[in-house]
């Protein structure tokens, strides 16, 4: 434990941000770094708990405390191993994850939680500073060969995993870049693409290969993985969104986040875009859909200067803090304020869209919408909805963004020729802890596996996936799993 006293003394403290003014002015990240100083500090707040929960919260199982009491110490080389022990990419982690561990902190209970993901931020961007971060395979490989779908967390966390156990990895992707969603999907202000571009020299350092502009099921047959490699990887993610099929849904103006988020995040990485532009500039835009995918479209918006931005939302407004149904150390479903929001939008929540109305031209020029209220059931789960009476109106409008999120990974292409059974959400059937599907020697892992999810259980799982195949291939496992945390705790205590 760095300070006994530590929890005591000093509050949580966040880094400076530049103000929202300011960062819409580009698409660049716009939080500073702690100072040496409050990074101690903020370490030393950690209290070391006899049961840190902090792990428990962690998909991952990041040895936090352990690594809270190096950072304390300055001890980077040891922080950096313990925290790389556990997660491939804390650069992607410490930039974007919601930190469940945070919400499962004990000094949660009753003080504001120890910053673990700025911690972790800090940990990686000094490793690589002081050239800590370096490749990892080992230089007499097993001779196997392993073939990983997608480029995603998932597929990259599994590629790197894979390597590192000494077996020669290819990944398929077939966007023009590697990184799934965290190339084209989540945007720069987020998290600047450098951080994948970083990181990938590393596994190509590594011996990984990467080959882009490359379908599986379409540009090289999936049987064809299957005849080549000793085992395949599948990482394609969840891709097919949730539409809203509500009359006027053919007008034009009307988009799905993700085309116009992957074409904004194209412009900035100066890649080429080849269908109509999708521009919210000097539009009144709406954006169906609360989370956080709404919330990068608001984000967006607001950098391409958008007359107006609202958010709409059919649930009802969460509640601010945890209620008696969300008890620590649960991950809360409260009142969530992204740095997006900050910037400028009008959010509303127990709104149903009836219908989109358009002009002689085929436009959208506004949305029929209703208030709704909210049946709940004893734990304040949503049930039903009735529409408020006398509440339905137009709102003018020129752009919608739909963003209610991703239904199941896309079935016709490779799974289909693969012949890879589904379960019942229509998501690939691998089950958790094994990750085989139902085809020999051909895996699946992340978001084509889990339903849509974080980026944080992408790197889990395909961690997890590639000790599974490391086993299959070899009869055993020289790859860590999450249970490999206490024997890490023996050899740094
Ligand atoms: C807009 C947006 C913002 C998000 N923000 C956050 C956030 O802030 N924090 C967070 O934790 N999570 C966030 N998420 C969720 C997170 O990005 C995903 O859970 C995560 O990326 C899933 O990783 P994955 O590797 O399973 O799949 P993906 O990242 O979706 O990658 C799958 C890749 O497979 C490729 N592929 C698919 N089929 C094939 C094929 N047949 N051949 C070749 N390649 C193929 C795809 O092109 C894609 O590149 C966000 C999601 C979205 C959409
Ligand atoms: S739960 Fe919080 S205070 Fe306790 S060890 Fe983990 S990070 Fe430190």
């Amino acid at each position: 434990m760095g300070k006994v006293t530590g929890f005591q003394e000093y509050d949580r403290k966040m880094p400076e941000k530049l103000s929202p003014a300011e960062r819409v002015k580009n698409y660049n990240e716009f939080e500073s770094l702690y100072s040496d100083e409050e990074l101690n500090k903020q370490s030393a707040r950690c209290m070391d708990c006899g049961i840190p929960f902090c792990h428990s919260g962690c998909p991952l199982g990041n040895i936090i405390p352990e690594f809270n009491d190096a950072v304390y110490h300055h001890k980077w080389e040891e922080a950096y191993l313990i925290l790389a022990s556990t997660n491939n990419f804390p650069e992607f982690t410490g930039r974007i994850c919601p930190a469940p561990c945070e919400s499962a902190c004990v000094l949660g209970i009753h003080r504001p939680p120890v910053a673990i993901e700025e911690i972790e931020k800090h940990i990686i961007e000094i490793a690589y500073q002081k050239n800590l971060v370096k490749p990892v395979a080992p230089l007499i490989k097993t001779g196997k060969t392993v073939a990983v779908v997608g480029s995603g967390p998932a597929g990259l966390a599994a590629a790197a995993q894979l390597s590192k156990a000494g077996h020669e990895v290819t990944v398929y992707e077939r966007d023009d870049k590697i990184g799934g969603l965290l190339r084209y999907g989540i945007p720069d202000f987020k998290m600047e693409k450098w951080v994948i571009d970083r990181r990938l020299e590393v596994m190509e350092k590594d011996g990984v290969v990467f080959k882009t502009n490359t379908e599986i099921g379409k540009d090289i047959a999936a049987d064809e993985l299957t005849r080549n490699f000793d085992a395949v990887v599948l990482t394609g993610g969840s891709t097919i969104p949730r539409d809203l099929p509500i009359p006027g849904r053919e007008l034009k103006g009307i988009y799905f986040a993700m085309d116009f988020l992957k074409q904004q995040n194209k412009r900035v990485g100066n890649s080429p875009i080849t269908a109509e532009d999708i521009l919210a500039t000097g539009k009144d835009v709406v954006v169906i859909g609360g989370g956080d995918t709404g919330s990068d479209c608001v984000g967006t918006s607001n950098r391409q200067k958008a007359n107006s931005v609202k958010q709409f939302e059919v649930m009802f407004q969460p509640p601010e803090k945890r209620t008696p149904h969300m008890p620590w150390p649960t991950y809360p479903m409260v009142l969530k304020t992204t740095t997006s929001h900050e910037e400028g939008v009008e959010r509303h929540w127990g709104i149903n869209t009836k219908e989109f109305l358009g002009d002689e031209n085929g436009n959208l020029r506004a949305l029929r919408i209703a208030d709704v209220s909210w049946e709940t059931d004893f734990l304040g789960r949503p049930v039903k909805f009735s529409e408020v009476e006398g509440s339905e109106r137009e709102i003018p409008c020129q752009r919608v963004f739909l963003a209610m999120g991703f239904l199941n990974p896309q079935y016709t292409g490779m799974l289909e020729s693969l012949g890879v059974e589904l379960d019942a959400r229509k998501n690939v059937n691998a089950k958790e802890g094994i990750y085989r599907t139902n085809v020999s020697k051909v895996f699946a892992a992340g978001d084509m596996r889990r339903g849509q999810s974080l980026v944080v259980w992408a790197i889990s799982e395909g961690r997890e996936c590639a000790r599974k195949v490391d086993e299959f291939l070899m009869g055993h496992s020289v790859l860590e799993s999450k249970d490999s945390v206490n024997q890490f705790d023996q050899v740094f205590n």
